[in-house]
């Protein structure tokens, strides 16, 4: 075997790419992304590139903040061999800890590179299990009657999930589950409260969904991400599946909720847990731990779902899969990759990663 090659240059540019329309979630609102394009540069010219999706209210990081965390993760990785991807994510976790899409972005950036030297296609690299799975669409928070509209032209689409963002006002939330429901009776309601609910609120939430014959295939983040004790309350009051996602960042935090049984299922996000490598050993842990396994994102482009897709589909067993964002922007400043037809999401054979840009 020819000498492993080493990491040349890290180099990283602003990612700002208008969103259709604002996009709202019980924490905030978005407008456009203010994301960052990292990219690794072998010292045989091999060039990989990923995703960093800061957002202040859910990562704790902000567009600037993840820059300078890049420009010290590049110190730190130029001049370390490709190969040794796990020691530099080791690295990376002990010296940037709270810097987990700055991390993120250079991880896939990294694993990009090192796979496309090696000629494999990413989900290869992942463990090959399969090579497409169907995402769920989103509906931020909106009024209802937009929403029912918004379903009905989802379900037209092909989609079997969709992912409805409540957790704002109890009572708004329920008439737009019911709008959606009744625009798109033969889909999976998957309901993501962002932690906006209170116990109670959660549980009155669950039995007026009942109360209206709605049957829910997933309850994400009711409560605080703290309150891991408040999420075993409300799995055991319902036969809804509940997923942990805030409370469920990185591994420690994936291992204490299996300890308090807060939830059925954990969702992964590579830019909440540092990247691929804390991903797998999060599915790890789920794993064994008879868990439920969902991937998602941030308000990403078609680069950093692509990376989550490739995660998804090489490692298989995701049940609920949420990579949807890049639908959600007025632009594409990619291609290759995935391709998508439908709710579909396809790797491609091309090695790496696959994803250039324009
Ligand atoms: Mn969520």
């Amino acid at each position: 075997m020819s000498r492993p090659p080493t990491i040349a240059e890290v180099r990283v540019e602003d990612l700002a790419v208008p969103l259709l329309e604002p996009f709202s979630i019980s924490l905030s609102t978005l407008h456009a992304t203010a994301n960052l394009l990292v990219r690794v540069v072998l010292d045989d010219g091999t060039e990989g590139i990923g995703e960093a999706a800061p957002w202040k209210e859910l990562t704790g990081e902000t567009q600037e903040g993840a820059r300078a965390a890049l420009a010290r993760a590049g110190e730190l990785m130029v001049g370390k061999p490709a190969t040794g991807f796990r020691a530099l994510s080791g690295a990376l976790r002990e010296a940037l800890p709270a810097d987990t899409s700055a991390r993120a972005g250079a991880e896939a950036a990294l694993l990009d590179a090192l796979t496309r030297h090696l000629g494999l296609p990413l989900h290869a690299f992942f463990g090959g299990v399969s090579d497409a799975v169907e995402t769920d669409l989103t509906i931020p928070i909106v009024p209802p009657a937009r929403a029912g509209a918004r379903a009905s032209e989802i379900a037209a689409d092909g989609f079997h999930a969709i992912k409805i963002k409540v957790g704002n006002d109890l009572a708004e939330d329920v008439e737009r589950l019911a709008a959606i429901a009744a625009a798109a009776p033969r889909v999976d309601l998957i309901v993501d409260a962002n932690q906006g609910y209170t116990v109670e609120e959660a549980m009155a939430f669950l039995m007026e969904a009942h109360a209206r014959g709605i049957a829910l295939a997933l309850f994400e983040q009711p409560v605080a991400k703290d309150d891991l004790d408040g999420m075993r309350q409300i799995r055991a009051a319902t036969e809804v599946p509940v997923a942990a996602d805030e409370s469920s960042a990185t591994r420690e935090d994936a291992l204490e909720v299996v300890k308090h049984g807060a939830a059925d299922l954990l969702n992964i996000k590579l830019m909440k847990c540092g990247g691929p490598v804390e991903a797998l050993d999060i599915a790890s842990i789920a794993r064994a731990a008879g868990l439920g396994l969902m991937i998602g994102g941030m308000v990403e482009t078609r680069l950093g779902m692509n990376t989550s897709l490739h995660l998804a589909c090489g490692l298989g067993g995701f049940g609920f899969v949420d990579l949807d964002t890049h639908l959600l922007l007025a632009e594409d400043p990619f291609e290759g990759g995935f391709t998508q037809e439908g709710p579909r999401m396809a790797v491609g054979a091309a090695p790496g990663a696959g994803v250039r840009l324009r």
